[in-house]
């Protein structure tokens, strides 16, 4: 591996005391992307920003509680005593023990809380997150021929501020690329042939057992019928004014009359109507598909059927959203996994 001249920190123009927040979540996230599945041993790519930014926030914090590690001896520990020190006078927001055992109580509890906490500062310093991070500093230094690689001796940067602003800018264009993607997926649906008449004809073609589609006046509206459930939903397509072309689905539930929609049928609507993708017929009807056997379909959570609260597993989450390759996506068929509300 040659130099990398792009983790030289970067200038300077504030000096920032560094805060400690909790920024495990947001590094093991950036770490995940760049370790494989088989864990520590896979070699971590130095020339990613935010890997960099995401280990120099890491450090930081490590930095930082060091600071208050050296406040454990001996006021820490010590701590239950002041009420009693300062009591002449001097305002403390803690009451004075009541009792000598009490009071011991108390030293027990902050002793053994610190003790935890030095605890935790060890295992997060050797932990497999930081061990990478540990292997490159000392590389980088052995090149560097044991000059100091951060020239001033102080942090330059908050770096768990600039991983926020990473991580979010990095999260927005992904967004806008799967957008981009999706848009020319819809493109391609409705320039193909048939447009959405010969996505209702595939669906209709798996003949999926228990599920019904019935054809409506026009290309943009059907109703799928769940025999086993015993529902049925009705799908429209929805046109923007001035627009000839469908841009969403509405999807309803259509309940005989003098019956009010059951509970049951109300939360599959719910999520029917939050799904993402509300321009994908086929990604519709696979999804009111999936709820075609909700009565044996268990949690993919908690694997039970019906839960405490006698609920069926409601909710439906694609097991993928990701655009696929032009080629596979004309019979791209979506699973989903079942969920309880609560275990979503
Ligand atoms: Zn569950």
């Amino acid at each position: 591996m040659s130099t990398a001249p792009n983790t030289a920190i970067p200038a300077a123009n504030t000096t920032v005391i560094p805060s400690h927040p909790k920024i495990e979540e947001k590094f093991a996230s950036t770490q995940g992307t760049a370790e494989s599945s088989n864990g520590d041993a896979t070699p971590v790519n130095w020339d990613s920003e935010i890997q960099l930014v995401s280990s120099l926030a890491k450090l930081q914090e490590l930095e930082s509680k060091i600071h208050e590690l050296r406040q454990f001896i001996p006021a820490g520990v010590l701590e239950p005593l002041v009420p009693i020190s300062s009591s002449n006078g001097v305002s403390s927001s803690t009451p004075v023990a009541e009792t000598p055992p009490i009071l011991r109580n108390e030293l027990d509890h902050a002793v053994r809380d610190r003790l935890a906490r030095i605890e935790q500062f060890q295992s997060m310093w050797r932990g497999p997150e930081l061990k990478p991070v540990w292997a490159h500093a000392t590389a980088r230094m052995k090149e560097a021929n044991g000059q100091l690689i951060q020239p001033t001796g102080i942090w330059e940067r908050d770096y768990d501020v600039l991983l926020a602003e990473l991580t979010s800018a990095e999260k927005a264009k992904e967004d806008e690329r799967l957008r981009e993607e999706e848009d020319a997926e819809r493109t391609k649906v409705l320039s193909s042939e048939g447009g959405w008449a010969a996505v209702t004809e595939r669906f209709t073609q798996r003949g999926i057992p228990g599920v019904r589609l019935i054809k409506g006046s026009n290309d943009t509206s059907m109703g799928i019928a769940l025999a086993r459930a015993g529902m049925i939903f009705i799908v429209e397509g929805v046109k923007d004014s001035g627009s000839a072309d469908v841009s969403g689905w509405n999807v309803s539930s259509k309940v005989p009359p003098g019956r009010a929609p059951g509970k049951l049928e109300e939360a599959i609507l719910d999520c029917l109507n939050s799904r993402p993708r509300k321009w994908d017929l086929s990604f519709l009807l696979d999804m009111i598909a999936s709820y075609a056997n909700i009565k044996q379909t268990p949690c993919a959570k908690c694997n039970r059927l019906a839960n405490n609260a006698a609920q069926l597993p409601s909710i439906r989450r694609a097991q993928s959203t990701q655009p696929t390759k032009p080629e596979e996506s004309k019979d791209r068929v979506f699973t989903f996994d079942a969920f309880h509300t609560a275990c979503a």
